[in-house]
């Protein structure tokens, strides 16, 4: 029995940049159904550096989406700050999305025509307004970027390319920073620069950042990894490090009861 559909409110916990409550999420319909989210709940506390795990499959990008605004979920709660993210329309969402989240993906999305410079900004030329220019110099000067400004991405490296995203991420000052697979395209040295740079935004910065990863080393970044099995968060671990990690991955990969033991072995 279900006795109610109406939502019950989720109180605010103070220091929290995001709350997921409970999200349900299928996608497609009767024998083709997928629960990609099965319940999952999970807190973003304020100026944290939050890492997502999980084997594939798991829901780690539609947990993600949901915490963003970028999808709808079937049931639960979304709250960014006071704002239910579930009770928004798309246009409202949308607008949410602009003005109070970053995003950084894994294949950087720079606009091809523009500069450096230009899609930095290109976030706050959307909402009409300019760059705090303290703000901006700031972001440039600690990404490297400086000399760098007035190339298109075409002539800029891989590297450099997902650090001029990742300003353009942060240069609004958003609540939160999601990064799906950040140094998924980039060669070791430069995706350890880029997680070191997350690392100090929210340390020395006070950003909030969420990255979705399949790497433990990448993880190890972060003050806390959630993970995600069968799309429920199953474990969080603080303080993690590449081995700590791994070793909860291993246990997530573990067969679930003697039954499964006969299993392929990975
Ligand atoms: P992860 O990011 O952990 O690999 P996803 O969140 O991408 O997992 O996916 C969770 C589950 O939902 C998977 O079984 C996936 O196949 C399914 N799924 C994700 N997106 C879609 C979609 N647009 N249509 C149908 N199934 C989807």
């Amino acid at each position: 029995m279900h006795p109610t559909t109406a939502p019950h409110p989720v109180p605010v916990r103070p220091g929290t940049a995001a709350q997921a409550h409970e999200l349900v999420k299928i996608y497609g319909r009767g024998d083709t159904a997928v629960r990609a989210l099965d319940g999952a709940s999970v807190s973003i506390p304020a100026g944290t550096f939050t890492a997502v795990m999980g084997p594939s499959g798991s829901g780690k990008s539609t947990l993600m989406h949901a915490l963003a605004g970028l999808d709808t979920v079937d049931a639960g709660r979304v709250l960014l700050g006071g704002t239910d993210l579930t009770a928004l329309d798309e246009r409202r969402r949308t607008l949410l999305r602009r003005e109070r989240l970053g995003f950084v993906f894994q294949s950087f999305n720079l606009v091809p025509a523009l500069t450096a410079a230009e899609n930095i900004r290109l976030p706050l030329t959307l909402a009409g307004r300019s760059p705090d220019p303290a703000w901006l110099d700031l972001l440039v000067e600690t990404l490297g970027l400086a000399g760098r400004l007035h190339h298109r991405p075409a002539e800029l490296s891989g590297g450099q390319q997902q650090r001029v995203a990742v300003a353009r991420a942060l240069i609004a000052r958003p609540e939160i920073v999601f990064a799906d697979e950040p140094t998924g395209n980039l060669d070791s040295r430069s995706g350890e620069a880029l997680l070191d740079f997350l690392r100090d935004a929210a340390h020395r910065l006070g950003q909030t950042i969420v990255m979705v990863t399949h790497d433990p080393r990448a993880a190890a970044y972060a003050d806390r990894v959630v993970f995600l099995a069968d799309g429920r968060v199953v474990a969080e671990l603080d303080d993690p490090t590449a081995a700590t990690v791994l070793t909860q991955m291993a246990r997530l990969d573990a067969p679930a009861s003697p039954a499964a033991t006969s299993g392929t072995g990975r």
